[in-house]
């Protein structure tokens, strides 16, 4: 694979369309486009859509008609020629153009033609310093995201939301660095005690910073990745009912995302602007049969791995034994939730404090519900947000992490600011506190794409669909 190819690639999704774009990228581009298609007005001009008509090379008959908008570089998403061909949306038609851009690959000045890998093209635009890697990562999550909330956040991001945050970090640095650096080779002196002390608080204040930023994840991972919710209870509580009120009250509902437990997984919908997948516990009782057995384990294993539970009581009846035995069951298991559901009707049995049940005096978040009225409903989707996103308020800017890459580089960078922050406390020679600052700047390099190892390059871009 060489950098050098003009790779083709059928941008739009397998299927058929009202239109469907095949892309190109590379000093050939353009004259390939201009071999294929026939225009009324030549020279092809750039940076603007041209009418033209894609033409059979032997037979002279047209095949569709097409609209042309070619990029020169390194004014382009990929920082190279680029031509995006729109053709009417048939499948037969991309493939046979896509075909015919492959068939000017003999070797020619400008290089050969080939089919783009995933996400090349991306990677071009990162290679060409159009983008860093955290903007082309926010490009694959926002392709991917699932809630319009989701494609904000990845919008945010792939306008440079985290590398603007990092950026100061990153400058502070390299000025300490600098400083340090010009201190050994000219200096034979040791720094006097106040220089100590302002190292200490340029450390401080990068630390606190990415401290906030790693503390954000919690919640980022969840917008990024969506969270699973087990719904618990006895039959007939409302626990499907329930789940549907969730579900309609919010418009964008999203499809089912493949997981380790997706036997389990019935729906998924989005709460706040992050998707829940819900974990369908039906099967949750003491069985003798084996099988079954089998499915209850399963069931267990899955409510255990979800990221919050949702246990379901009637509040009509009161809580039951049982009620009692899956409340002490869920507790342990982390996060939970409690609906008091079908609130609208008379009470008929005593209603219980949870928090008297609880010998370690814990509590769960308690919502009053009914599936029926719609009662109680907004403020459960509050509670459930709340529980899974604490610091849901420091993510208002979008400059927070999403991607457990970026979270291990920034606790990277934070491990080897604690240990320059102890040397400079030690006041250690500067040759080996400086092993530390470069320790954590290059994790945070590595985050935004400055210093790249290929193999990192081929795992993110691998990661995108062709033609992007
Ligand atoms: P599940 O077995 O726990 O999933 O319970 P369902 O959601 O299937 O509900 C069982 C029954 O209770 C159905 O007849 C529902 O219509 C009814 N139901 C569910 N939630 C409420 C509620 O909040 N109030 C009232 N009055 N009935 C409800």
């Amino acid at each position: 694979m060489s950098a050098d190819d003009t790779i083709v690639a059928i941008a739009t999704p397998p299927g058929r369309g009202g239109i469907g774009v095949v892309r190109l990228s590379g000093a050939r581009a353009i004259e390939i486009v201009s071999s294929l298609i026939r225009f009324s007005k030549a020279p092809l001009e750039t940076q603007r859509a041209t009418r033209g008509d894609f033409v059979e090379t032997d037979s002279g008959r047209v095949l569709d008609h097409v609209v042309v908008t070619c990029f020169r570089r390194p004014r382009s998403y990929t920082g190279e020629d680029v031509a995006e061909v729109s053709c009417h949306g048939s499948p037969v038609v991309l493939r046979y153009f896509a075909e015919c851009c492959l068939g000017c690959s003999q070797e020619r000045a400008g290089g050969s033609v080939r089919t783009a890998d995933p996400g090349e093209f991306t990677m071009r635009a990162f290679l060409n310093g159009r983008i860093d890697l955290t903007e082309a990562e926010a490009i694959r999550d926002l392709i991917q995201s699932q809630t319009l909330y989701q494609a904000r956040v990845a919008a945010q991001q792939m306008g440079g939301a985290l590398s603007h945050r990092l950026r100061p970090h990153k400058q502070a640095l390299v000025a300490l660095i600098a400083t340090l650096e010009a201190g050994i080779d000219f200096a034979e002196d040791d720094l006097p005690v106040s220089s100590w002390a302002e190292i200490a608080s340029h450390l401080e204040a990068i630390q606190t910073d990415l401290g906030k930023l790693v503390e954000g994840y919690a919640y980022g991972r969840i917008v990024r990745e969506g969270l699973t919710l087990a719904i618990v209870g006895r039959p007939n509580v409302g626990k499907s009912s329930l789940f549907n009120r969730l579900l309609n009250e919010e418009r964008a509902i999203v499809t089912a995302i493949p997981g380790t437990t997706r036997d389990l997984v019935t729906e998924s919908a989005a709460v706040g602007g992050i998707p829940v997948r819900l974990v369908d516990t039906a099967g949750i009782r003491e069985t003798t049969d084996a099988v079954e057995a089998m499915g209850v384990e399963r069931s267990r294993q899955a409510i255990a791995d979800s990221d919050l539970r949702l246990l379901v009581v009637d509040a009509a009846e009161g809580w039951t034994q049982a009620d009692r035995q899956l409340l002490s069951e869920m507790l342990p298991l982390g996060a939970l939730v409690v609906a008091c559901n079908k609130s609208d009707l008379p009470r008929r049995g005593s209603e219980v404090e949870i928090a008297g049940m609880l010998s370690d005096g814990r509590t769960p978040a308690v919502v009053r519900t009914s599936a029926l009225t719609g009662a109680g409903v907004s403020e459960l989707r509050s509670r459930i947000l709340e529980l899974v996103a604490p610091t849901r308020d420091l993510a208002s800017d979008g400059a927070f992490l999403t991607d457990a890459r970026h979270q291990q580089l920034v606790q990277q960078s934070l491990a080897s600011l604690a240990r320059a922050r102890s040397a400079a406390a030690d006041r250690v020679p500067h040759e080996m506190l400086l092993l530390d600052l470069y320790d954590a700047l290059r994790a945070l390099d590595t985050l935004t794409g400055a210093t790249t190892v290929d193999d990192l390059l081929g795992v993110i871009f691998s990661t995108f669909c062709v033609g992007k």
